[in-house]
């Protein structure tokens, strides 16, 4: 009976090389991916991909989403955040002992990832990759197949399940090698840095940051932070104004029942999306908000609904003065 493996698939290209390495080996890989809310690339994008990906290495692919426990560390990581809000080594730890309770359950030997040594700052040097495997468990079970001769000898090589000097000694940034391989194995279709994570974006994490500290991080609102131009009135009131059509049918999508929907009557627009407790003023300023990102003129009319409370009203818009709007963008 073949040896099985389970290999972390993040779509990036280390990923796929690190997986296809160790089927080469003749041990049975089932691709793991998990479904990150601060994932760059669109779900429905992502999923298309990794279907193409684990068709072509003829892996069995399952999901695992990243739920409300994986919030809990990006609030408060024990190993704290590298230049953002990335707390890269939680994350690892996290997947990793997620990844441990597949690995039982589906009777697999050990652990593959596409982890190359001195790739990233915070989570990819020797320390930093102790660490992760000695907090989630899994001392020796874990094979980096692309960097595995840059470390000691873990199980699976010491057992023999796989071959040690078919294995690569890959360290630092460039993707030379990987790229060498990718044509090799005629691999095409990939992510670039594993589809991209917004917990290392500046600007993402500016809002992320609004809401943490506010106590208001769920999922729900982490889906709002990727649309949009944000403003905050208070802790209790968030504005979120479309940038373009697209944007504007996201709000719309994205809409939840105490949520208020601010539009431009007989006039192009952007949509904004109120969420929290509003009030006359609040009302007002956001519709001048609105009236400033269109083209409208002195008889420019917002109709603002709610479904719960059943409002539908028409505001005369104005511009706000002075600029003064703009103290409440995050
Ligand atoms: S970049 Fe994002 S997904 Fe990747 S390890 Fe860091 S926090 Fe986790």
């Amino acid at each position: 009976m073949k040896t099985k493996a389970i290999a972390l698939l993040s779509g990036g290209l280390d990923s796929i090389l690190a997986a296809q390495q160790v089927k080469e080996e003749g041990v049975e890989v089932t691709a793991l991916h998990f479904n990150n809310p601060f994932s760059v690339s669109p779900e429905g994008q992502k999923k298309e991909l990794l279907g193409k990906i684990s068709n072509q290495l003829g892996l069995k692919l399952n999901n695992e989403a990243l739920g409300k426990d994986y919030l809990s560390i990006i609030k408060k990581p024990k190993f704290g955040y590298g230049k953002n809000l990335n707390p890269c080594i939680d994350c690892r730890i996290y997947m990793l002992r997620k990844t441990k309770q597949y690995m039982k359950s589906s009777g697999a030997s050990f652990i593959v990832t596409g982890e190359v040594l001195g790739q990233r700052p915070m989570s990819q040097h020797h320390k930093a990759l102790f660490d992760i495997e000695k907090e989630s468990g899994l001392k020796e079970m874990i094979l980096r197949p692309l960097s595995a001769k840059l470390f000691p000898e873990t199980i699976p090589e010491k057992k023999g399940w796989v071959e040690r000097n078919n294995l690569l000694s890959i360290s630092g940034r460039s993707r030379k090698i990987q790229l060498q391989l990718a044509d090799k194995y005629k691999i095409k279709d990939y992510f670039w840095a594993g589809g991209g994570c917004l917990l290392t974006d500046s600007n993402f994490c500016r809002r992320l940051e609004d809401i943490i500290k506010i106590d208001q991080l769920n999922l729900a609102n982490i889906e709002l932070l990727k649309v949009g131009r944000h403003f905050r009135f208070g802790p209790s009131f968030k504005f979120i104004v479309g940038r373009d059509e697209k944007e504007n049918q996201k709000l719309d999508y994205l809409k939840k029942e105490n949520d208020y929907l601010f539009k431009p009557i007989d006039q192009a627009g952007p949509t904004g999306l109120g969420r929290g407790k509003i009030n006359e003023s609040i009302k007002e300023l956001c519709t001048k908000i609105i009236t400033r990102y269109s083209s409208g003129d002195q008889d420019f009319k917002i109709r603002i609904t709610n479904d719960k409370e059943k409002i539908d009203e028409v505001y005369k818009a104005e511009m706000p003065e002075n600029n003064k709007y703009r103290s409440f963008i995050i």
